[in-house]
């Protein structure tokens, strides 16, 4: 599906994310009144007579963001109090105490009883407070509704363990059942393939890659793991049949939509999908249909509000979802200023927006100039522009190395597309990339999102990659690049990926 280049660093993009995921939620919700309302065309109806969506200023006291926005904000708090701490127990613990804790701030904001008798039972001061009993009913969109931001927190592939296991706990302080928890995992994982800008038709093929893993780590923890296996399969068969009805089994081609595909259309496909009538109210189809309006909006905000927040469903829980992969994606321009400046709690989002992007991206807040993934990035696409193709993903200690002569990195070819000399007057100059600050780096971050989408294309593994070579170490020593550097000139990027 076709993006723009964002206009937004990735960092803005956090704040955006956590914004408009309050907004989201206070448009679906819409003080009760949308959120309960079972009909998306007369949403639409008392919409046009409040004169169009751009014409919404969301705001107090008509605009009040509900408690999906409060248990968000809980989460993320959270995130950044404890999770710079290889304790996930202490994590664990603090994403209780805030659940307990938020449950103080609920006043008018409709929260489901699920959560408020399961946060009772918390008990965030005893070592394993944060676990409760396995609930038969605990399938409801409570957990979903709140976890895209552990999605920000473990952003990267590499982290996939960390945002199972934190997004299955904290689903499970509350709704302790696979239809509930696997909701968190799916509004998690989600936003993390945002950030990575993952091909959005592949995201649930990703997710259904990602269910026997969180199966996985529920053994792992011993504890209720027969009752969730009996209960376990429930989740999965309905992203099958939806992914089915979509043509996204394979995550290779667009999401196909009937035609037309109106408010009516929509309203019976969130009826469609649902547990017992209420489209996005359950943890399996409250990230279901915010991903099937992120899909069929493209991009078109409007679009997304119809598709995510005006609808027969659970408006303000699929809303909050959708909102905030939008967010991360596209930023905040194509938003009506009137939308998103007023809303509630605007300040505190946008700063754990922030701060949860200088916890999963450390590196690039002390501006280091071992950023070599940015290094790598230019040099790859220098490269193919100059017709030099063939070089895997291997890391190179500095742009300089690239050119090395040093026995154990010298590529004899690499010289002969561009030298380093004129290599490095485009870089450090026209390209503004040297810059050992964080300004100058985000500056050129959204050019550099385009080119590591454009180059994930080609380096990560899938159907299409195959391992056409396995680079092991030895001797404490990498031989990649001198294996490489054999072929280089024949071998297309797609037949190579190291490990
Ligand atoms: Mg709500």
């Amino acid at each position: 599906m076709a993006r723009s280049t964002p206009a937004y660093s990735l960092k803005e993009r956090y704040g955006h994310a956590m914004i408009l995921s309050g907004v989201g939620d206070a448009l679906g919700y819409k003080n009760g009144s949308w959120e309960f309302c079972h009909n998306g065309e007369s949403i639409y109806k008392e919409l046009k007579e409040l004169g169009g969506l751009e014409k919404i200023s969301v705001k107090l006291p008509k605009w009040m963001v509900s408690d999906d926005t409060v248990m968000h904000i809980a989460t993320g708090e959270a995130l950044i109090e404890s999770s710079t701490q290889d304790d996930r127990q202490k994590l664990f613990l603090s994403l209780a105490k805030a659940y307990k804790k938020c449950m103080n701030d609920m006043a008018g904001r409709a929260p489901g009883l699920t959560c408020m008798n399961s946060t009772h039972q918390l008990r965030p001061l005893v070592p394993d407070g944060y676990q409760i009993p396995f609930n038969p009913r605990g399938g409801g969109c409570g957990a979903a509704m709140r976890a895209m931001c552990i999605g920000l927190r473990y952003p990267m592939p590499e982290q996939l363990n960390d945002l199972i296991a934190v997004s299955i706990e904290s689903g499970r302080m509350t709704h302790h059942n696979p239809v509930g928890f696997l909701g968190s995992l799916a509004s998690a994982l989600f936003t993390a393939y945002a950030v990575q800008e993952k091909p959005a038709r592949s995201w649930g093929q990703g997710l259904m890659d990602c269910l026997p893993l969180a199966l996985e780590y529920i053994e792992s923890t011993s504890r209720f793991v027969k009752e969730n296996k009996e209960t376990w399969d429930y989740f999965g068969t309905q992203w099958k049949k939806y992914l089915e009805l979509r043509c996204l089994v394979n995550g290779e081609q667009d999401p196909v939509f009937p035609q037309p595909y109106g408010f009516k259309e929509r309203d019976e496909f969130v009826k469609s999908v649902s547990y017992k009538g209420w489209g996005g109210s359950s943890g399996h189809d409250a990230p279901m249909i915010a991903y099937d309006a992120y899909l069929g909006a493209a991009g078109d905000w409007k679009e997304l509000c119809y598709r995510s927040m005006f609808h027969a469903g659970d408006s303000d829980s699929t809303g909050v979802i959708a909102a905030c992969w939008f967010g991360v994606t596209y930023g905040i321009s194509s938003v009506p200023p009137k939308n998103h400046q007023r809303v509630e709690y605007r300040d505190r989002l946008e700063k754990i927006g922030h701060h949860l992007y200088d916890i999963a991206f450390p590196e690039r807040i002390t501006g280091s100039c071992k950023d070599t993934h940015k290094k790598r990035v230019w040099c790859y696409w220098l490269l193919e522009k100059s017709g030099a193709t063939g070089y895997g993903s291997n890391p190179c200690g500095s742009v300089r190395s690239f050119w090395s002569n040093k026995p154990h990195e010298h590529m004899p070819w690499f010289a002969r597309p561009m030298r380093r000399k004129r290599f490095e007057a485009l870089y450090h100059t026209f390209l503004h990339a040297a810059g050992a600050n964080a300004e100058e780096q985000e500056k050129i971050e959204p050019f550099l999102c385009k080119l590591t989408q454009a180059f994930q294309v080609a380096f990560y593994p899938g159907k299409k990659l195959c391992i056409k070579e396995m680079i092991i170490g030895f001797n404490k020593v990498m031989e990649i690049k001198s294996i490489q550097c054999l072929k280089a000139l024949h071998a297309p990027f797609q037949d190579i990926w190291s490990m």
